[in-house]
């Protein structure tokens, strides 16, 4: 897809990602939340949904290394990073580039999630890329792709 197609509830999406909010919808009759957002609810039927931001916070239920096939080099120069299955705190789950801080806790992930069922915790990272505007064309655009960071990073 190329940035000028964008349906309008998918530019709202990015313009929040570009403001560091993970907006979703949210069903105005069962309070389901909707990610990626979808404009009727997906649990109960209805046809009304509503923007809401989300903390941006979750958990991680799984990941993986990547492999020669999909290794992004814009992610490589960035940090250590993998592919990761995100559960959001509100409760919809997605699949995410996640930013690991360092390769020795890139190798431990999968063993820390899946032997000793850890609880690992991750926070909402939107970074910046530059994109072509158009198909043929070499006019590059700010563009802000949703991404996840382990909280530890941080701590
Ligand atoms: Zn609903």
């Amino acid at each position: 897809m190329l940035l000028e197609d964008m349906e309008p509830i998918v530019q709202r999406f990015y313009d929040g990602v570009a403001e560091g909010k993970l907006l979703v919808r949210r069903c105005a009759e069962c309070g389901a939340i909707e990610f990626p957002p979808h404009l009727g609810c997906n649990a109960c039927g209805y046809h009304q949904t509503e923007w809401v931001e989300l903390s941006g916070h979750g958990t991680l239920e799984s990941f993986v290394v990547p492999g020669i096939q999909n290794d992004k080099p814009y992610l490589k120069a960035i940090a250590p990073y993998g592919y990761g299955k995100v559960r959001l705190d509100e409760g919809a789950e997605y699949s995410f580039v996640v930013f690991c801080g360092k390769k020795k806790v890139v190798k431990g992930l999968q063993e820390r999630l899946y032997k000793d069922q850890e609880k690992i915790g991750v926070h909402f990272k939107p970074i910046r890329r530059e994109v072509p505007l158009k198909q043929s064309s070499d006019e590059l655009v700010e563009w802000w792709q949703p991404c996840f960071e382990l909280d530890e990073v941080e701590a």
